[in-house]
């Protein structure tokens, strides 16, 4: 069978949704087109831009700082990788990031949460969140991704989320009927404090295995490790769930995610009235660190968790 595109090449990659048989080489260009493209419809970046990119060591990640990299040569770009401490597994997707950063030849920051903070992620293993261990992990690299583009004085933060991952979360969230998580759910979230630093997910376009196959064509270095900690997660089982809606309806995640953003999303924010969603959330000054909080008069989320390592110490 022959690729749909060059009609050269062997076609490797069959793409249901849309219906492509295409080989590696088109698969490729078709994969940055359609990150550029998403860039573009989003307006993500602008030429005074000086971005952030947070880097994990995965296939997403490194999908994403490649293709940033060599479609906007111009755009300084920094890459920011959190080493959380996990015993061989941190410091093998450093040793990934390293490589990257060699490959596109942009700088890495390197954030170490012992060197820095006097704590490490398994250090919560005998806390509450010892059962929770995904939860804290998040919360701690939502914030130290946001604080270390701020203290570095860039002007937002590039995530590898992808398709798959933000029909989850949508999906999570009709689910529970966060309508707060829901509006906050965008391809871009602007800056709403002086402190909270834009947000752009440019990956919102491929899915899960076309991201795989993205970083395995191109030779990515990527970790062969899986965290200790990842269980077989909810995230995990849904997503589970929306592939096999996905092998029966191949539209599922474009349409789902499509329609969310034309028709809903924009009622959503008008029945909130017009306000921006730092305005209906309300956003603070934490306390205790004072970086950008939801929570009135409390110490934010990541300062609660870190306390409570503090206490036990
Ligand atoms: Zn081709
Ligand atoms: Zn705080």
């Amino acid at each position: 069978m022959k690729c749909k595109k060059c009609g050269a090449n062997d076609a490797e990659v069959y793409l249901a949704y849309s219906n492509l048989k295409l080989c590696p080489e088109c698969f490729m260009l078709l994969a940055e087109r359609k990150v550029r493209n998403t860039i573009e419809t989003y307006k993500m970046l602008s030429k005074n831009d000086n971005i952030g990119i947070a880097v994990s060591g995965g296939k997403d990640s490194a999908t994403l700082a490649y293709i940033l990299s060599r479609s906007f040569e111009k755009i300084p770009m920094t890459l920011i990788y959190i080493d959380l401490g996990i015993p061989d597994y941190s410091q093998h997707c450093l040793e990934k990031v390293k490589e990257l950063s060699k490959i596109i030849d942009r700088d890495l920051i390197v954030y170490s949460l012992e060197k820095e903070l006097g704590f490490r992620i398994p250090d919560f293993k005998s806390t509450i969140y010892g059962r929770k261990m995904c939860s804290a992990c998040g919360t701690v690299k939502r914030y130290l991704f946001n604080k270390i583009t701020y203290d570095l004085g860039l002007t937002k933060i590039a995530t590898g989320h992808n398709l798959d991952d933000t029909v989850e979360a949508i999906f999570n969230s009709y689910m529970e009927g966060n309508v707060g998580a829901l509006v906050r759910l965008k391809p871009v979230l602007p800056k709403t404090h002086p402190k909270m630093m834009p947000k752009i997910k440019p990956l919102i376009c491929l899915t899960d295995m076309e991201c795989l196959l993205y970083a395995t064509y191109r030779n990515l270095p990527i970790r062969m490790l899986e965290c200790q900690f990842a269980k077989r997660s909810r995230t995990i089982r849904r997503k589970e769930v929306l592939n096999l809606l996905a092998d029966k309806i191949p539209s599922f995640k474009h349409t789902f995610i499509s329609s969310h953003y034309r028709r809903i999303l924009p009622l959503l924010e008008k029945a909130l009235g017009g306000q921006s969603v730092g305005d209906e959330m309300g956003i603070f000054d934490c306390p205790v660190c004072g970086m950008p909080t939801s929570l009135r008069s409390m110490p934010c989320h990541f300062c609660k968790i870190v306390s409570l390592l503090k206490r036990k110490a």
